[in-house]
């Protein structure tokens, strides 16, 4: 279902004859396809609905750029809705807590629990050469305690004697003290599931939640049960607090729907993936990874990157004309100081700009970390649109204002307007001067 998303949103805007901007007819076809692969997929309705409104609002009226395609572009924004849908970046687990660290894992009885407990118990071990031990928690299914302690000799992992006639608190108690008595890093408590979620099974959690006091409680979900995964984590997080997601089976036929609604149901992290049985079939969660699947289509990143490269390339060749006439404003310094920010370095728009290496150099030099960056950036926020356009309107009344509103001194503006008329007129020298830029306009 997901396959041909982006094919059928190829198809639907390779038909239509090309306009200057994505119209408010071409995005609403497109979405509509979007709408039925994500519901096909079982992405929450919720989510559905915020995720097309999001796409909506960037794509209508957006500019297709010469080099791409229209369907190329929606593609490269719901691309980019999707990542930021599934949360920007992967948080791995965190141990930054006073040893033994208690991590508790839950969830469904099948869900990959212990399978899933074993493998961070293996990757903590390995990776971060961390002292671990694992304790069962499940006294429900007779063989559960021996399970682990069974995975736990097939990867030489320590696992908390079982103990006949204890409950689950008592467990956990008794973990966190051998924990602590014998100097391990890091304890992870392997609780009991169910079929479904029930009163019985929620005291029982928060009741052990309360013993060991954990640091991470993590809860391992199957991908593949989709919205059934997502009400789990509600309620889980309601009434348990859950600090992240592990979902399994992403090696299966499951398409990452599930991973699309949690992260925006809950709010809570995906922390990590289950790609298989075995012990290292663990990944860190990338949701660019995801959402190309979620996309489905093999080259779906070339794509887009080439569509981000054209967009870049002809908002670069904008910016060029506008230089050799010797107009770079305060908008587009705002312009290029955000493109900074967004790739941590000055090697973007301008970078594609033959002969401006001098420039990047210059900034570079400047020493622009992100704390600058951001008070520069909220200096020129604090302008209005015809300063940006004209800073020689500024005086001494407005740069004041504009301190004030930007919570910066005068000293600052000062010093921010002093860089834009350097690098304006170094600008405006490469543009007349060899022909730099406008050989890379083709001569024009
Ligand atoms: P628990 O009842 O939640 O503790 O579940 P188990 O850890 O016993 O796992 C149930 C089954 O799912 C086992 O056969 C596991 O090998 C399998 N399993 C767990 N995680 C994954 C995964 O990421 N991918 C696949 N394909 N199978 C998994």
């Amino acid at each position: 279902m997901f396959d041909n998303l982006s094919d059928r949103l190829g198809d639907i805007f390779d038909k239509l004859t090309r306009r200057g901007a994505l119209s408010e007819k071409d995005v609403g076809e497109a979405l509509r396809e979007v709408r039925r692969a994500l519901i096909e997929a079982d992405v929450a309705l919720e989510v559905v609905r915020s995720f097309t409104d999001k796409v909506r609002e960037r794509a209508v009226g957006a500019e297709v750029v010469k080099s791409v395609t229209p369907g190329q572009m929606v593609i490269k924004i719901v691309h980019d809705v999707m990542i930021e849908t599934l949360g920007a970046e992967g948080k791995p687990i965190d141990l930054n807590a006073p040893s033994p660290v208690p991590i508790m894992m839950v969830g469904l009885q099948g869900s990959g629990k212990t399978t899933t407990t074993s493998k961070i118990a293996l990757r903590l071990t390995r990776r971060e050469k961390r002292k671990v031990l694992m304790a069962s928690l499940d006294t429900r299914r007779p063989a559960a305690q021996e399970q682990l302690k069974v995975l736990g000799e097939q990867y030489g992992i320590d696992t908390l004697p079982i103990v006949a006639g204890e409950t689950p608190p008592q467990i956990a108690k008794r973990a966190m003290t051998a924990g602590r008595l014998s100097g391990y890093d890091v304890v992870i408590l392997d609780t009991a599931g169910r079929t479904h979620i029930d009163e019985p099974l929620m005291m029982e959690m928060a009741e052990i939640r309360d013993v060991a006091q954990p640091h991470e409680t993590l809860l391992v979900a199957d991908a593949l049960t989709g919205q059934d995964a997502v009400n789990l984590a509600k309620s889980f997080d309601e009434r348990v607090g859950i600090t992240g997601i592990c979902l399994t089976r992403m090696d299966g036929d499951g398409r990452g729907g599930a991973a699309l609604s949690m992260r925006a149901v809950t709010g809570k992290p995906i922390k990590l993936i289950g790609t298989g049985e075995k012990a290292d079939a663990l990944e860190e969660f990338h949701p660019s990874r995801i959402a190309d699947r979620i996309l489905g289509m093999g080259d779906i990143v070339s794509l887009v990157e080439k569509a981000s490269e054209a967009i870049d390339a002809e908002k670069a060749a904008k910016m060029a004309k506008k230089l050799q006439k010797g107009a770079f404003d305060l908008e587009d310094l705002a312009d290029q100081l955000g493109h900074m920010q967004k790739i941590g370095g000055m090697s973007g728009m301008l970078g594609l700009m033959p002969g401006i290496g001098k420039i990047k150099k210059q900034l570079d030099a400047a020493n622009l970390d992100d704390t600058i960056v951001k008070r520069q950036m909220a200096i020129i926020n604090s302008m209005t649109v015809k300063e940006k356009r004209a800073p020689k309107l500024l005086n001494a009344s407005r740069k004041r204002r504009i301190a004030a509103g930007s919570g910066t001194e005068v000293q600052d503006v000062n010093k921010l307007l002093k860089m834009h008329r350097q690098m304006a007129d170094m600008m405006k020298k490469m543009g007349k001067g060899k022909g730099l830029l406008g050989g890379m306009m083709g001569g024009k």
